[in-house]
Parts: C-alpha cells; structure tokens; sequence
C-alpha cells in the first residue's frame, strides 16, 4: 500500500471527460512524477487529491483515510501541502509574513490577516518560520515584500510555505513553469535535498524532462485523462507509447 492511493478516479467537465479511470499508487518517501501533454488531466488530479475538486466516481486514501468528502484546510491538516501552477503568493506582504500563512493555517485550519499584527507572541510558529527561511537560503530576504523578487525566489518561498507545514506528501504542479534554466538547477537542487533530508513524499507534475529525470523514482505518462504507463524513468524513457504520445513521435 502506498501513502496515496487514488482507485478508478474519474472526473467530467460537462460533456469532457477530464480524467478516465485513473489509477494510481505513490509510495512512501518517493518521488513519483506525473508528465503527459497539456490537457492530459495532471492538474484536474492534483485538484482532486487536495479537495479543490470533487471527482465523480472512485477513492483517494491518504494514509489509510478517505481524503473524499473532506475541505481542503481538512487535507492540509491531515498532511497533504501543494505548490501550484502559478505561484500563489501575496506581494503586499513580506517574505516572513507570507510564511506565517501556512503556520497558521495549519494550526487553526484558517488564517486571518490581524493574526500578523500579534505574530510576537507565536514564538513557536515564528522559529518555525525562520528555521525554515534559513534552510531554503532566504533568510536575509525575510523583510522584503515579494512583488519584487525573482520568478525563481517566489517559487522557492512558495516551496518553502509548503515545508513549514512540514507536510507528509508535497504535491508540486509544474514547479520550474516559466523558470531560466539556472533557476530550474537550483529547484532541482533544493528538491533532491528535501528528498534526502526530510521525511517526504512528493508527487510532482513536470514539463521539463531534465527535472523529472533528476528527481523521479517512477513516473506515470497521463494521456487523455488516462494513465497509459507507469514505471522507472530508465524504463520510461525507451517506451514507444510514450515516444508516441507524449513526444509526439
Ligand atoms: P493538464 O494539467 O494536464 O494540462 P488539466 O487538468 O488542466 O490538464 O485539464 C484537463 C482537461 O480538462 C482540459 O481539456 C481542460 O481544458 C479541462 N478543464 C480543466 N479544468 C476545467 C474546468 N474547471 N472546467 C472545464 N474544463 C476544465
Ligand atoms: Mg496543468
């Protein structure tokens, strides 16, 4: 059994059927990566897995539970933490403001702008917070607002929202979209070091195969809404469905 276990998940958009039945089954402190072309249903299934989604029909089992059916703060309280397609991050607020988001979000199951006003108090959610921004090289930035920064540092913060929850399964949609190629290296790098370093397992929906093959311990091809192969990316790699479907071949 894997931490995640989504069973004959199907899901429709009125008469398109955005995800078949999709199997699939992640297994503790892996990386299993999710590639296929654009409209494949990669996002469709991260949404379904962090209840912004309801799917039509099957199960998804995170540790043995039913995430089916539950809020999507539920989810979160229960271990699962997301990076999204377009980084999700507030430019009026600070560096360290915004990693407060997730602390308190995860503790209360909420968070409401004035708790930033009182931050002083919540000493642990603030060593928390600046551990976090030490561990992902962002400390020195903790004052700046992030409508400024870099493309590549508001993923980092974004990533690093994500970790302060200390999440048991990280699911990363395209995190390196719209990246220069330094700053793809460096997420790379940053992930392989949360792989080896904390107790994690990642799901991560991926355009740029150089990324894939550097994190992935197996991938699933998605295409039309269906998975079409699942396996090790050296296996994957040489497959002739995915030369066809995913690489046009
Ligand atoms: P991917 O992330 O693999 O590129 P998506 O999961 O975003 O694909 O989309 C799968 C299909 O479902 C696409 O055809 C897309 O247009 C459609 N789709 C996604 N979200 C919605 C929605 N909220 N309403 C209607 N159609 C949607
Ligand atoms: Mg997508």
């Amino acid at each position: 059994m894997g931490i995640l276990e989504v069973k004959d998940v199907g899901k429709r958009f009125g008469g398109l059927q955005a995800l078949g039945d999709v199997n699939l089954s992640v297994a503790e402190n892996s990386v299993h990566a999710i590639i296929g072309p654009n409209g494949a249903g990669k996002s469709t299934l991260l949404n379904c897995l962090v209840g912004k989604l309801i799917p039509d029909s099957g199960s998804v089992m995170f540790d043995g539970q039913s995430v089916l059916g539950r809020k999507p703060y539920e989810i979160n309280q229960m271990g699962i933490s997301r990076v999204f397609q377009t980084p999700e991050i507030f430019g009026d607020l600070t560096v360290f403001e915004n990693m407060m988001i997730p602390c308190f979000a995860k503790r209360d199951g909420a968070f409401r702008l004035h708790a930033l006003e009182n931050v002083g108090r919540e000493r642990d959610l603030v060593e928390k917070a600046e551990q976090m921004l030490i561990d992902v090289n962002m400390i020195d930035k903790r004052h700046m607002h992030t409508a400024s920064m870099s493309r590549g540092d508001k993923r980092r913060l974004e990533m690093a929202m994500c970790l302060v929850q200390e999440p048991r399964l990280l699911l990363l949609d395209e995190p390196t979209a719209g990246m220069a190629r330094a700053d793809t290296n460096n997420t790379i790098d940053l992930l392989k070091e949360i792989k080896e370093t904390r107790d994690i397992t990642m799901a991560i929906i991926e355009h740029d195969m150089h990324v894939v093959f550097s994190l992935a311990d197996r991938i699933t091809v998605l295409a039309q809404g269906t998975p079409l192969v699942e396996d090790t990316p050296d296996k994957i790699k040489g497959h002739p469905k995915v030369r066809e479907a995913y690489l046009g071949e």
